[in-house]
C-alpha cells in the first residue's frame, strides 16, 4: 500500500480521511499549507472574499480535498460594525472554525501583525493586519483596550496620516490641528500646539515641563464601551419599552 502520494499525503487510510500536507489551489501554481492565510470565494458574488487561516487540510476517500479553518472577520462583520479607526486592511482573528471546500480557495494572502504592517514600505493586495481577537458569539476584543491618539482620543487607523509632536511625542491628525494633508506631508518638524505654548512658557520662565508622554501611553480607548451600551440597550431598555 502506497504510503505517500504526489500532493504529499501523510496518510491515515484507515479513516478514509487523510490529512494533506498541502494542497494546490485550482487554475494556479500558489501551494498552502496549514498556518497559510488565504482568500475565500463567498457563496454571494457580491461579497469580498472571506479571509481565514488554515488549520488542516483533509481528503475524503472520494478524494474531495476539504480545509479547516478559522475565521478572520472584516470589521463590518462583526457586532460593533466598522468604526473611524479600523483600517481598509484591517481583519480580526475569530473564534469560528468551519470546515470549507478547498476549491473555495481562490488565493493566499498574509495578514500581518499590527506593527508590521505599520512598517511595510508597499502594502499589496495580499496584505491585511489583525491586531484584535473576536468573539464571534459575543462581539468581545482581545484586547479590550488600544492605545489613542490626537485631540480627538481615536486609536491609530493606519490608512491616516498623521504626525508626530516633538514635544509630547503624541501622533496628530492633520485635520485636528487645522492643517491639510499637503501641508503635513511638506512639515519636517511639528510641535502642538500645547507643546509650543510650554515652550514659550519655558523660555520665558526658564520653568520645567514635565513630559505627558506617560499620559498619553495612558489614554486608552475601551473597544467594550459600545458593547456596553448595547448590553444596556438589550438587557434594561428593551424589556421595559416592551412591557
Ligand atoms: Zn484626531
Ligand atoms: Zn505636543
Amino acid at each position: 500500500m502506497a504510503k505517500t502520494r504526489p500532493g504529499g499525503i501523510i496518510s491515515k487510510p484507515k479513516t478514509g480521511k487523510r490529512d494533506l500536507e498541502s494542497y494546490t489551489i485550482r487554475g494556479t501554481t500558489k501551494v498552502v499549507r496549514a498556518g497559510d492565510c488565504v482568500l475565500m470565494r463567498p457563496s454571494d458574488t457580491g461579497r469580498p472574499s472571506y479571509v481565514a487561516k488554515i488549520e488542516a487540510i483533509e481528503a475524503d476517500s472520494r478524494n474531495n480535498v476539504k480545509v479547516r479553518v478559522r475565521w478572520y472577520y472584516r470589521p463590518e462583520e462583526s457586532l460593533g460594525g466598522r468604526r473611524q479607526f479600523h483600517g481598509a486592511k484591517e481583519l480580526f482573528l475569530s473564534d469560528h472554525y468551519d470546515v470549507q471546500s478547498a476549491h473555495t480557495i481562490e488565493g493566499k494572502c498574509i495578514v500581518h501583525s499590527f506593527k508590521n504592517y505599520t512598517k511595510l514600505e508597499n502594502v499589496g493586495a495580499e496584505d491585511y493586519y489583525c491586531r484584535f481577537e473576536y468573539k464571534a458569539a459575543t462581539g468581545g476584543f482581545t484586547p479590550d483596550r488600544v492605545a489613542v491618539y490626537c485631540k480627538c482620543e481615536m486609536p491609530y487607523n493606519p490608512d491616516d496620516l498623521m504626525v508626530q509632536c516633538e514635544g509630547c511625542k503624541d501622533w496628530y491628525h492633520p485635520a485636528c490641528v487645522d492643517m491639510t494633508i499637503e501641508e503635513a506631508k511638506k512639515l519636517d518638524h511639528f510641535m502642538c500646539s500645547e507643546c509650543a505654548s510650554d515652550d514659550d512658557v519655558k523660555r520665558s520662565q526658564n520653568g520645567f515641563s514635565a513630559s505627558s508622554l506617560a499620559e498619553v501611553k495612558a489614554r486608552l480607548f475601551s473597544i467594550l464601551f459600545p458593547f456596553f451600551w448595547r448590553f444596556i440597550f438589550v438587557a434594561l431598555i428593551y424589556p421595559i419599552y416592551c412591557a
